[in-house]
């Protein structure tokens, strides 16, 4: 007997940053009936591989450059202070387990109903949720949203990728590897690469290019690959991609041997090696084609301006569209999903969100390297190309931060903070900001509210200096 349905006003696929975000608001904020279906772990790949697990070791990294750092005031730091990477795993996993739980009471107190299972699509209005063994369950809604993420790629013609890792992997590392390599040139390499070598690992990047984050200003990819250099990791430029990767000892996590055979025949001995060379839709088993569901060329699902695929009454946003992929834009078009779909008649809401979306323009993001990196809007060759050159004048400054007053001279040199504002016509209005160097992080923050605004450099230049702090700079750039 096929099983009864169950009816929902809104069922959410996937339970990661924006499915949360929209079922929340949607049943939290409007009382809709909604449905989650989750087949992993709470809270998605940024809590759980992500943003939460990738920040918290970044800090651990953090703390090992500050020791280093300490001797150069006076403090009495021996060179070879022992750290325990295990019992720093326990503590973060606990602290991704805590983040889980905290999901599941928020989706429980807004009255969201959990089943935990894989959804597939059986017709526009309805899914099916494989529950457990051959058990499966029916759900129909009149809006259904596809929240399902990404995951990372291995690459295609290389025997023997598979024994490597991924970030996911990453993460299951208890015990450091004394040789690590990482392909791959986007934020997943450099910041993965970079916490390794903090802490002491030989860290090996290949890179296609002669620089990486080739998507940035190129100030932050000059600055940046350098500054890695510098700081020890070794770079492999124009890598024309390996032969073959042999395991020659299996192991656990980091503890490994692996032989990288390069084009030429040369070959490279490495504990682990994590591939970063992007990340793909998560759509296997969802069954889009079925309903009619379009997808762009790389498989992600393709939405209009209000997160609506080409099938009425089923949206999709965040990893799986493939639009700035970051947490928080995942949920906050997952919130103004939800506030167009059930807030426009509610108490809560009003008429005024019926066209509720997100601007997709001018979102802030940082690259957690070493230092960090900050950037929003235009790249210098974008707003060239967008304004033509006779209208774009830009603003720089590279200096050494007072942290590294103490610091000998080559390490002061290797230690640069660097800023950019990129500004567009006679307003001069900042259509570019990129900054790195300590607490760029936090800085960027701020300064993304007044370029969101629409900030000009006189606006800049009329807000007084907070001194003396590195952030000043920004507001008497000449
Ligand atoms: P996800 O969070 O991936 O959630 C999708 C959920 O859907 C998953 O839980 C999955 O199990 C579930 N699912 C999939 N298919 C089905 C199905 N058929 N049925 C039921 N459930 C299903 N972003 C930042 O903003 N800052 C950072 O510092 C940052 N660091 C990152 C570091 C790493 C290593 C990685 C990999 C990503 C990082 N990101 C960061 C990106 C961020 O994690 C993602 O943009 C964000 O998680 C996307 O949210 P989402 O809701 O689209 O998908
Ligand atoms: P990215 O898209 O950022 O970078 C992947 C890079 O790898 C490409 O840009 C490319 O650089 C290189 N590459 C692609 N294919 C190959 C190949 N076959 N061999 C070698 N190199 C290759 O992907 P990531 O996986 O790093 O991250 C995915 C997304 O997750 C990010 O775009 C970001 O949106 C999000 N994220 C956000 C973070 C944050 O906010 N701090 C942190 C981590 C992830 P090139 O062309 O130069 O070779």
């Amino acid at each position: 007997m096929a099983p009864i349905a169950t009816q929902y006003d809104f069922i959410v696929i996937g339970g990661g940053s924006g499915g949360s975000g929209a079922a929340r608001r949607a049943s939290g904020w409007y009382g809709a009936k909604t449905l989650l279906v989750e087949n992993g772990r709470s809270g998605g790949t940024c809590v759980n591989v992500g943003c939460v697990p990738k920040k918290i070791t970044w800090n651990f990294a953090s703390v090992s450059e500050m020791l280093k750092d300490g001797v150069h005031y006076g403090y009495d730091i021996p060179k070879d202070i022992k750290f325990n990477f295990a019992e720093f795993k326990r503590k973060r996993d606990a602290d991704v387990k805590g983040l889980n739980g905290a999901y599941e009471r928020n989706w429980s107190r807004e009255n969201i109903d959990l089943v935990r299972g894989t959804a597939t699509f059986t017709g526009q209005k309805e899914i099916e949720v494989e529950v457990g063994e051959g058990e499966k369950r029916i759900y129909t809604a009149p809006h259904i949203l596809i929240a399902t993420g990404g995951k990372p790629v291995l690459p295609k013609g290389i025997p023997g990728s598979e024994h490597g890792i991924t970030s996911d992997g990453f993460f299951d590392i208890e015990d450091l590897p004394k040789r690590m390599a990482f392909i791959g040139a986007g934020y997943i390499a450099v910041e993965l690469a970079g916490v390794m070598a903090a802490i002491g690992v030989e860290t090996h990047l290949f890179i296609r290019g002669n620089t990486f984050l080739r998507n940035f200003d190129p100030m932050v990819q000059n600055t940046m690959t350098k500054r890695y250099e510098d700081a020890g990791v070794i770079i492999h430029k124009s890598h024309q991609g390996f032969k073959e990767v042999i395991q020659v000892q299996d192991g656990r996590p980091g503890q490994k041997v692996l032989r990288l055979i390069e084009q030429d025949g040369s070959e490279l001995e490495v504990n682990e090696l994590l591939w970063a060379i992007g990340r793909a839709p998560e759509i296997e088993r969802l069954n889009l084609s079925s309903v009619g569901v379009e997808l762009k060329q790389k498989g992600h699902v393709q939405v209009d301006e209000y997160q609506n695929t080409s099938v009425l009454g089923i949206y999709a946003l965040g990893d799986v569209t493939g639009q700035a992929e970051l947490t928080p834009v995942a949920i906050a078009a997952g919130r103004a999903l939800s506030n167009r779909l059930f807030g426009v008649n509610h108490p809560r809401g009003g008429p005024h969100l019926a066209n509720a979306k997100l601007d997709y323009t001018n979102i802030p993001t940082v690259v957690f390297a070493h230092p960090e990196v900050g950037t929003i809007g235009l790249t210098e060759p974008q707003a060239v190309e967008k304004f033509g050159k006779e209208n774009v004048k830009t603003y720089h400054t590279r200096f050494t931060s007072m942290f590294y007053d103490f610091h000998p001279a080559e390490e002061k040199k290797m230690n640069p903070t660097e800023y950019k504002l990129i500004c567009e016509g006679p307003e001069e209005k900042i259509v570019g900001m990129h900054i790195l160097g300590l607490g760029s992080s936090e800085m960027m923050q701020g300064f993304g509210v007044a370029v969101k605004m629409g900030a000009r450099k006189r606006d800049f230049d009329s807000c007084v200096a907070i001194h003396p702090t590195s952030g000043e700079e920004l507001v008497t750039l000449k």
